[in-house]
């Protein structure tokens, strides 16, 4: 038996979320002599960048290159991962808790019969049992969820596991398969992107600022560090209400939820609608110059200053590293 792990890649580039998945099936295979690791990607990607997963703890990556799949399509990205699923004997499923990652999940564990647990934050206890601990209310609790079917599927949540970076590249074994049209029926025929912006829902470092900032006019200096530290820039809600900064960059529980290793808070309280859509952060660090501002209970860091003061000394210490 072995443990197969659906990765996502874009521009060119696995995702580290997926290379995470990655190091959560080889920790799995330790742990439960899983057998083989076996990372599977779909679309046009080249084989030296694929080879990266073998870093992670593949033990060798399946490569479906049929440019077909490049839209994403959800369910015929499903019916690959399910054959391939199949033709590998697997008996387990690792991949990243992500949009294109919950639509195909929720598809395979019908196709698979197979019992499906997401927002994973460890591995399984299988002592007596198969019980996965997964984050529940935007991570304000963890639920444990007991798997019954032969079968499994576990969406790994971002930032929750080590990412192993010392394996052996791994071979690439190109893999061609029959996919029914029907399985395109929908097709995304164009997407837009934003030139030169990282984008939020993505990005590895968040520079986001809050009413503290006390004007769009001042968030030159939340651009510049961002730029300096190659960081997508966010926002508070009210911030965006008031026209300060554009509404996709409202970061919380009613905008966008991030995951980056870094969120740099400045000028924002912590309410724990903006706290809902940011805990999933590795590290959080906030700037703040009100000591008792409830953002410095979720902070790993914090810098209890005047925006206007530390941004500046701050800036000038990225730029001199
Ligand atoms: P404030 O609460 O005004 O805080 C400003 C902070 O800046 C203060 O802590 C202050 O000490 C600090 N400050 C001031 N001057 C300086 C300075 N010179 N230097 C350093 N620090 C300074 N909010 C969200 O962000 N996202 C959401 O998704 C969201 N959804 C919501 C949904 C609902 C149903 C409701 C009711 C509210 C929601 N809110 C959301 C609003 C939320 O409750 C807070 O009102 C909001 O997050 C506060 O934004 P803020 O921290 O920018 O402003």
């Amino acid at each position: 038996m072995s443990i197969l792990v659906y990765i996502e890649h874009a521009e060119g580039s696995v995702k580290k979320t997926s290379l995470e998945a990655v190091s959560f099936g080889k920790a799995l295979a330790d742990k439960t002599s899983g057998g083989e690791v076996i990372a599977l990607a779909l679309g046009s990607i080249s084989d030296e960048a694929l080879a990266i997963a073998g870093t992670a703890g593949a033990s060798k990556v399946m490569h479906v290159a049929d440019g077909n799949l490049d839209a994403g399509v959800i369910q015929a990205h499903a019916d690959a991962v399910a054959q391939v699923y199949k033709q590998v004997g697997a008996n387990t499923l690792v991949l990243s808790k992500s949009s294109l990652g919950d639509a195909v999940a929720a598809r395979l564990a019908v196709k698979l019969d197979a019992g499906l647990v997401s927002n994973v934050v460890d591995l399984p206890d299988t002592t007596g049992g198969y019980k996965v601990k997964r984050s529940i209310y935007t991570g304000k609790a963890f639920a444990e969820t007991t798997v019954n079917k032969d079968h499994k599927i576990l969406a790994v949540k971002k930032n929750a596991v080590d990412l192993l970076t010392n394996g052996p590249e791994a071979t690439v074994e190109k893999v061609s398969l029959s996919i029914a049209d029907e399985n395109f029926a929908a097709k995304i025929t164009s997407t837009d992107k934003a030139e030169g912006e990282i984008l939020l829902p993505e990005a590895d470092v968040v520079v986001s600022g809050g009413r503290g900032m006390k004007g769009p006019e001042n968030w030159g200096m939340i651009e510049e560090l961002a730029k300096e530290l190659g960081a997508a820039t966010g926002c508070s809600k009210p911030v965006s209400d008031i026209g300060w900064r554009p509404h996709h960059e409202h970061v919380g529980q009613t905008g966008v939820k991030v995951a980056p290793t870094l969120y740099l808070a400045v000028g924002i309280s912590g309410a724990i609608q903006h706290l809902a859509g940011v805990n999933s952060s590795k590290y959080i660090v906030v700037i703040n110059k009100d000591p008792e501002a409830p953002f410095f209970k979720a902070a790993d860091y914090g810098i209890v200053g005047d925006a206007f003061e530390v941004l500046p000394k701050l800036i000038e210490a990225v730029k001199a590293i």
